[in-house]
């Protein structure tokens, strides 16, 4: 997810006037949940904070955090990586590069922490920063309380994929499996575990933000993890589940791009496909019943993508967007 489209007041308001996320039963946002020993999930609060989740890994010596979240959200993290272990956060690994998930990097840095990701995050970094922050520094005070002109890039990346870390008592895989949500997409795997960080490559409810992505690649993303052995996914956003939320991921990508491309092919154009009614956009493209946990209020930003990145033969993320 990314912060301005899904956050600007409009967008915003639209979601809760739906109501349609905080009937969402299984949220517990700002929570901690061991998934496994030494292995927790927070879960964000993205409607009030626009926060992403975080995962706190427990090594021998040291802790890893998953997403440097926004700078918020990496105090909130932080302030409970305190309270289930003394040691300290030696790496933060940023998913990907979107403000949700990397404007905290300097937070953690201070704190002694080192900020890692994909090399594929630097350079999506440089492709749309400083233009993002300075439009994020004006709607969200934690942003703009950085006095930075811009956010803090890793400070370590690698090309290596997977890339490991091991100190003997636990393995931890950083793994690649090309452009889904972002260029630089990046998971986190512990095969004895059989636990999954995502990021948001994969989210648990009507999260998925595509105007960086891939919509028609995102489903061999989904299927390059889904040959891993797992039991416990967490996701960039909502909450945490098992193997049916990549299988459920996976098939919302699948159907939202074989929608688009049938009312293409019948002749349809986008304004066929998305309507504005009261001010407001509405998709006309219907999904079934089966991946309805995905789809709300995004759909018709969701759909606008598909049609262009499908008439343009071209990624969405690679067509001309802010
Ligand atoms: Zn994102």
């Amino acid at each position: 997810m990314r912060y301005p489209r899904l956050f600007l007041i409009t967008g915003f308001l639209a979601l809760l006037s739906l109501g349609f996320l905080l009937t969402r039963g299984d949220a517990q946002p700002n929570t901690v949940k061991q998934i496994a020993p030494g292995v927790w999930f927070r879960e964000g609060d993205i409607i009030h904070e626009g926060h992403c989740n975080n995962m706190i890994i427990e090594m021998k010596d040291y802790l890893i955090v998953v997403d440097a979240n926004f700078p918020s959200g990496a105090r909130a993290a932080l302030a409970d990586a305190k309270k289930v272990s003394s040691k300290p956060v030696k790496y933060v690994f940023d998913t990907h590069h979107h403000g949700d998930h990397a404007y905290g990097n300097a937070v953690w840095t201070q704190q002694g922490a080192v900020t890692i990701a994909f090399q594929g995050v630097a350079d999506e970094m440089k492709r749309y920063e400083p233009a993002r922050w300075q439009s994020a520094a004006k709607e969200r005070k934690d942003v703009a309380d950085m006095h930075s002109n811009g956010p803090e890039p890793p400070k370590q990346t690698f090309t290596d994929n997977p890339h490991v870390l091991t100190d003997g008592t636990r393995r931890v895989e950083f793994r690649s499996f090309g452009w889904a949500h972002t260029r630089g997409d990046g998971f986190v795997y512990l095969p004895k575990e059989k636990v999954l960080c995502t990021g948001d490559a994969v989210a648990n409810g009507p999260y998925n933000y595509t105007a960086d992505g891939n919509i028609g690649n995102w489903p061999n993303v989904v299927a390059g993890a889904m040959k891993l052995d797992v039991e416990h996914v967490l996701p960039g956003h909502g909450p945490a589940g098992g193997k049916e939320v990549l299988v459920g991921q996976r098939a919302f990508m699948l159907e939202l791009h074989k929608g688009v491309e049938a009312a293409i092919k019948s002749g349809q154009k986008l304004g066929d496909l998305v309507k504005t009614e009261n001010g407001r956009q509405v998709a006309a493209l219907q999904l079934p019943d089966s991946v309805k946990n995905w789809v709300g209020p995004s759909l018709p930003a969701q759909v606008t993508d598909a049609y262009n990145e499908i008439t343009n033969k071209k990624a969405a993320g690679d067509l001309p967007h802010q």
